[in-house]
């Protein structure tokens, strides 16, 4: 088992150097700019990623010391979570090169068929958590409440709509609106691994440890963990893995602080694509903060397998609904810094092999599908990039 004191050690570690390394160079004249949500152009914010990546590479080949590094994909997890793709949401810090862990992000936290919670082992911890301000919540909530029209909403944004249940969705206040998805999607997991058990031989009992939570930002950034049973109410959850979670939102909140922004504020240089089956979660792999870079996560067999069904395909995916979402949305992404007027369009695809990434690039642009995708967005995917990672040295290389 991990060594729980060992893996403090080193994430105190990790946070100093990380500190000291935004204090100078390309990195502090990025963050200046997102601090003061400035446009950054492609190039800085690729020379801020390399040199991020170098730092977060060499600490996990030497400063790791006593901790075993896993690598990506593993199928029995420690700790599943599922949270929103949101800028802003919370990162793992070092925990997830130290504990298996399967991390699923869609937008609004939505949970569908609970794939990332039938990884856990016996005794396993889950965690669904949604965040304050939420954009996917804000979506559904306006489209229930003003009733746009069903067919001006694209397909794959329509698809994070319907996931939030309306009478959720309806709810005014957004900090209420959030406690009550997180507590709706915990439910469509326990109903998933409900469904997973009795098809195969593993005991419910056993599957059932999943807490919705909440990363509240205003006016201290911090993880809640929500009581089901009345959605208003906190609950103390005696776990030394979600203790470490908690610590990390506070930490990063401090360091955000230090740099003279909010946790609120959303200002995103890069939307990073990726699949956690295939890849460590690259914001951590490039050293980011939380509301630095726009994640999506991809489950990459699943969606060639649908881009094979072009039907299917053209129905909607949740992922792509999510970059859409995030740059293009009809000329009007909802990502500041990528999506926005000036911002740069910039989406990164990481994984080991670049015939996959590009296979991904070629889904998001829509090519074969009939559809335009991300054309119009991206310069007709000038500003989609592909970026190779090695899991053995955790070094990313651009590829184009
Ligand atoms: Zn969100």
């Amino acid at each position: 088992m991990h060594n729980l004191a060992r893996l403090k050690q080193a994430k105190e570690r990790f946070f100093h150097g990380r500190r000291t390394f935004r204090k100078e160079g390309p990195a502090a004249e990025a963050i200046q700019a997102i601090a003061n949500q400035n446009p950054i152009p492609r190039e800085l914010v690729r020379t801020y990623l390399r040199q991020g990546n170098l730092r977060v590479a060499s600490f996990l080949r030497d400063d790791t010391e006593g901790l075993r590094i896993v690598r990506p994909g593993s199928t029995d997890v420690e700790l599943a979570i599922k949270m929103c793709v949101d800028s802003r949401a919370m990162v793992l810090t070092i925990l997830d090169h130290i504990l298996r862990i399967g991390l699923e992000r869609t937008a609004g936290a939505i949970v569908r068929d609970g794939h990332v919670f039938r990884k856990l082992v016996a005794g396993g911890v889950g965690v669904v958590t949604t965040h304050e301000f939420c954009g996917a919540e804000g979506a559904a909530h306006d489209f229930h409440k003003y009733r746009k029209n069903i067919r001006d909403v694209d397909p794959d944004l329509f698809r994070i709509i319907t996931g939030i249940p309306k009478a959720v969705a309806v709810l005014d206040e957004g900090k209420i609106r959030s406690r009550f998805n997180s507590t709706a999607q915990t439910n469509s997991a326990l109903a998933a691994m409900a469904q997973h058990c009795s098809e195969c031989d593993i005991s419910l009992s056993e599957t059932t440890n999943i807490h919705p939570a909440m990363t509240v930002f205003e006016p201290e950034a911090k993880l809640v963990m929500i009581n089901p049973a009345k959605p208003l109410e906190d609950l103390d959850v005696e776990n030394p893995i979600i203790n470490e979670l908690k610590r990390n939102v506070a930490d990063l909140h401090l360091l955000a602080k230090e740099e003279g922004r909010s946790m609120q504020s959303q200002y995103a240089h890069v939307v990073l694509v990726y699949d956690p089956d295939r890849t460590h979660d690259p914001r951590l792999l490039f050293g980011l903060l939380p509301n630095e870079a726009f994640v999506v996560t991809v489950n990459s067999g699943q969606l060639f397998k649908k881009a094979q069904n072009k039907e299917e395909l053209i129905r909607g995916s949740a992922s792509i609904g999510c970059v859409k979402y995030a740059v293009s949305d009809g000329g009007n992404g909802h990502v500041k810094g990528v999506g926005k007027e000036g911002g740069n369009g910039f989406v990164l695809i990481v994984d080991p092999d670049p015939k996959v990434a590009t296979k991904i690039k070629d889904i998001l642009l829509g090519n074969g599908n009939g559809g335009n995708g991300l054309k119009a967005a991206t310069k007709g995917g000038e500003t989609i990039e592909i970026a190779q990672y090695n899991p053995e040295t955790h070094l990313i290389t651009f590829v184009n």
